[in-house]
């Protein structure tokens, strides 16, 4: 089982391909040389997926005849910062990596933001290859190009729109995934469905004990169903200027929960399952949603094991304030992200606060 997806992202004329499927890390080497010529290659990972997986990357790409060099972070959040930023610079000047050298991430978020940076600024931007191994790198920040690290001002707030070379996702690498981590890619794939994929919402509804078996097929199923999607979504809107918007579902109140509890508390997912349920909530006072629906939201989270609320004491007036701090608030006014029913989101900047 293979899935292939050509993302075309219309305003750049820029096309890559998504190859999904089982052990497809076993091609990596023969991917890389359809689309690279060079011989230098900087492997970004972190210390985890290092010893889970790199070294063998790196030792197949070796045999192959390429010179490369492991940049392995720390795992976590911190590393998405400047002096990580410095530090992969500094190992490709270091070593005469060239304008058209390449980079590859293999790691999860943290590592495909960072490397993406680091791709994106070196030399006014060298290719890249995302190798994602966590879910939510999988369905979700591998596609798209955003590429990010932190600032103390905020998350993500440097950073840059760069498309990569190609996407290899291989459903093996969820096999040692900590359950925690694969419940917050869930989420997220819950999430699409939701928004935008009556189909998927139905087969993750019933194919639960699939799923959290790793079954290649199932996963390979909602991975692709993910990934189109999004890829549809962001290939009609690179710069989120409209429809891209829709992908916030949950994220207005989940992104407030991260800060509140200073990203110390939630996963990504979690935070995003909470805030889905507040926003099934609000398209059901509003009428666009009706109980039924909504019932089904609320259990789709339950049997993944998502939380439904606030799960760390969070005070009410403490979410709330923040939510008007969210960059993508237009002054005042909210931009929700409402359900018009299971599959139908779409965007409502005139709801009452009160609400
Ligand atoms: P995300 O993709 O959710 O943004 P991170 O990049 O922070 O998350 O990765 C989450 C954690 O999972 C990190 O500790 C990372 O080292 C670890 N990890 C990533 N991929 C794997 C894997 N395939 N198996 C086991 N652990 C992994
Ligand atoms: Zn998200």
């Amino acid at each position: 089982m293979t899935g292939e997806l050509l993302i075309k992202i219309k305003e750049r004329e820029k096309q890559y391909p998504v190859f999904i499927g089982q052990n497809l890390r076993e091609q990596l080497v023969d991917r890389v040389k359809d689309i690279y010529k060079g011989d230098k290659i900087l492997l970004v990972t972190d210390d985890n997926v290092r010893s889970l997986y790199a070294e063998r990357i790196w030792g197949e790409l070796n045999d192959a005849g390429y010179q490369v060099f492991v940049y392995s972070i720390k795992p976590g959040e911190e590393s998405k910062s400047y002096r990580s930023l410095i530090e992969g610079h500094r190992q490709m000047t270091g070593n005469n990596f060239s304008r058209d050298s390449l980079v590859i991430a293999l790691g999860g978020g943290v590592v495909g933001d960072l490397a993406g940076f680091i791709a994106a600024t070196y030399m006014r931007g060298v290719p890249f290859i995302q190798v994602p191994t966590t879910l939510l790198a999988q369905v979700d920040s591998s596609i798209g190009g955003k590429t990010a690290i932190n600032h103390q001002a905020g998350k993500n707030l440097i950073g840059a729109f760069y498309q990569p070379q190609l996407v290899l996702i291989d459903t093996i690498f969820l096999k040692t995934l900590p359950r925690r981590e694969l419940k917050t890619g869930l989420a997220e794939i819950i999430k699409h469905g939701l928004i935008a994929d009556r189909e998927l919402t139905d087969f993750m509804m019933e194919n639960r004990e699939a799923i959290f078996q790793i079954e290649p097929a199932a996963l390979g199923y909602i991975i692709e169903k993910s990934c189109r999607l999004k890829a549809n979504i962001v290939s009609e809107d690179e710069k989120e200027r409209g429809r891209r918007a829709v992908l916030n579902f949950g994220h207005t109140i989940g992104h407030a929960l991260e800060a509140v509890t200073s990203y110390r508390c939630y996963r990504h997912g979690e935070a995003v399952a909470v805030g889905m349920i507040g926003a099934a909530r609000l398209s059901k006072r509003l009428a666009y949603l009706n109980g039924e629906e909504l019932e089904l939201i609320e259990k789709i989270i339950r049997i993944y094991e998502l939380p439904g609320s606030c799960q760390y004491g969070e005070k009410r007036e403490d979410v709330f304030e923040r939510l008007f701090y969210d960059k993508k608030a237009r002054g005042k006014r909210l931009r929700w992200v409402l359900l018009g029913g299971i599959g139908r989101a779409f965007i409502e900047s005139k709801v009452e606060h009160d609400l």
